[in-house]
């Protein structure tokens, strides 16, 4: 699960870790009323939505007037946001964030995440703040340093200034530096977070380390001890189809494909979408109705695929194992039936009482596109798919 930023800092302003004051907004005259009660003379005007890379994408300006801040709400506000993390369509701006500037003297990365190969969190620091950190491990990965926290210690006093020390932090601010990342360890520890990213960290003109950005993931199997975190979600953040699958207790993840897939297990889902990446298509989404295919579920799964645009064809890729086969092709064929399926559907079923489920597709009426194996599936779906992208364009 994902918050905001100034929820991020409200979370580590209460563990202690310093952040500039800053105070968030939903309209712009809140936004002028925020600025003039911060006070100061200089303001950032920051757009709130999950996505980073804001600031390349005019989502954070800075402010040296209130009427400046009026004009940076206006434009911010209600914007689609485009940045590298938004993908091309970018994301609404609902909510602002009205912080105190900052005089920055230089920049730092600070990142923790959960390693899994080690089992514990992982302190990632870098020199290289207010970049793309994605760029530095690729370009420069000897400028990232990492200390593996043990959980029953916590981050040690050694470790923090260690490697505070490695990416530069100057000897003055060592101890201020450790606070805060001790502070961030113990945010993150508490909260059943995933990610916990300061970027940039940043050392200010008069020598005080504070947080300048923060982002936080959390644990989608530990909200439900978080009720604070839980209490945060922003809905309007989120894919709407990704929220529906929730609701009817399916896996779905939305993808940039337009061959939608509809499979019963997380592995064999993960498979699909391999092979139809193998024969050259793309799929629409992640789907794993889970071990009971049942009409219902189908039904609302086919619901869903189709609120998608880009669908172009449906790969239903089903095990029947405790599940029989005839069951599920029932459960096809009725949900088939109750939806308005205007995307060619392409079936393939495998385990117990395989030959009567095919019988039940054959003789249902449908066109359903029956295949013999995974490969024949996913080559059915590719060339349904274009055959089906070329005929709308036709139209
Ligand atoms: P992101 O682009 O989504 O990661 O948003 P950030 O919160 O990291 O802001 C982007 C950049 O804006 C930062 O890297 C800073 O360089 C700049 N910035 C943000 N706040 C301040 C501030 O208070 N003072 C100054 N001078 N620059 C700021
Ligand atoms: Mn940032």
């Amino acid at each position: 699960m994902k918050i905001h930023e100034y929820q991020a800092k409200e979370i580590l302003r209460k563990f202690g870790v310093a952040t500039p004051q800053g105070i968030a907004c939903f309209s712009v005259e809140e936004a002028v009323a925020a600025a003039k009660k911060l006070g100061g003379s200089l303001w950032v005007v920051k757009a709130q939505i999950y996505a980073g890379g804001r600031g390349k994408g005019g989502g954070v300006k800075i402010a040296k007037t209130i009427d400046e801040v009026r004009q940076h709400a206006e434009s911010i506000l209600n914007m689609t946001l485009v940045t590298p993390q938004t993908g091309l369509g970018g994301q609404t701006v609902h909510r602002l964030l009205i912080e105190q500037g900052v005089d920055i003297s230089k920049e730092f990365y600070i990142g923790l995440v959960v390693d899994r190969r080690s089992q514990r969190v992982c302190l990632m620091a870098s020199s290289e703040g207010g970049m793309d950190i994605e760029q530095v491990a690729a370009k420069t990965p000897e400028k990232i340093y990492k200390v593996l926290i043990d959980p029953t210690t916590g981050l040690t006093d050694e470790e923090a200034d260690d490697i505070s020390c490695k990416i530069g932090i100057t000897e003055s601010c060592i101890a201020e530096a450790r606070k805060l990342l001790k502070d961030l360890y113990r945010a993150f520890d508490d909260t059943d977070a995933s990610l916990a990213e300061i970027n940039p960290l940043t050392m200010t003109g008069n020598g005080h380390i504070i947080a300048l950005d923060a982002k936080m993931n959390f644990d989608d199997s530990a909200v439900f001890r978080q009720p604070d975190i839980v209490a945060l979600r922003d809905l309007d953040e989120e894919d709407p189809e990704e929220i529906e699958a929730a609701k009817h207790d399916l896996s779905y993840i939305s993808l940039d494909g337009n061959i939608g897939c509809l499979v019963n297990g997380a592995g064999l889902a993960m498979a699909t979408m391999d092979i139809i990446k193998l024969y050259g298509g793309n799929p629409a989404n992640f789907l794993d109705v889970g071990g009971g295919a049942t009409a219902e579920k189908v039904t609302e799964a086919f619901k869903l695929m189709l609120h998608n645009p880009k669908l172009q064809a449906i790969l239903v890729n089903i095990f029947g194992g405790i599940m029989k086969c005839d069951v599920i092709a029932e459960g096809v064929v009725t949900a088939a039936k109750q939806v308005k399926l205007d995307v060619p559907l392409i079936v393939r079923l495998e385990g117990t009482n395989v030959k009567l489920g095919k019988k039940i597709l054959a003789d249902s009426g449908l066109p359903i596109i029956s295949a013999d194996n995974m490969a024949d599936a996913a080559k059915k779906a590719v060339a349904a798919a274009s055959a089906s992208a070329s005929g709308s364009k036709a139209d």
